[in-house]
């Protein structure tokens, strides 16, 4: 059973009172992209076994949208926080690093 807790309002609740809307961070194109960086942001997505970032809303609760970050093997949360960031904080890429020797935040252009 996953676990998230809000960071909007501090409810720590089952996925079931959010609503998922998919891979965070990605890099959106739109009026004057190329096709092919337009069929990209649409279609190409992760699907990674393993860290995995994600957006969420806390769709029976105060509703507002935040990132998430965990493991998509263990449902292990890593964190959640603002949706309203570039990338995840430092405190949780230290804390995915220390779990997940090896790992490393990705480059968005
Ligand atoms: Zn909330």
């Amino acid at each position: 059973m996953l676990i998230l807790t809000c960071p909007c309002c501090g409810v720590t609740a089952e996925e079931t009172e959010f609503h998922g809307g998919g891979e965070a961070h990605i890099k959106r194109f739109g009026p004057g992209s190329s096709d092919e960086d337009f069929h990209g942001y649409l279609f190409e997505k992760v699907n990674p076994k393993g860290v995995h970032f994600e957006r969420w809303r806390h769709a029976n609760g105060c509703g507002k949208w935040f990132h998430a970050a965990r493991c998509t093997v263990t449902l292990e949360v890593f964190g959640t926080y603002s949706a309203q960031t570039t990338e995840p904080p430092q405190d949780i890429k230290d804390k995915i690093s220390a779990k997940r020797p090896g790992w490393s935040w990705r480059e968005f252009a």
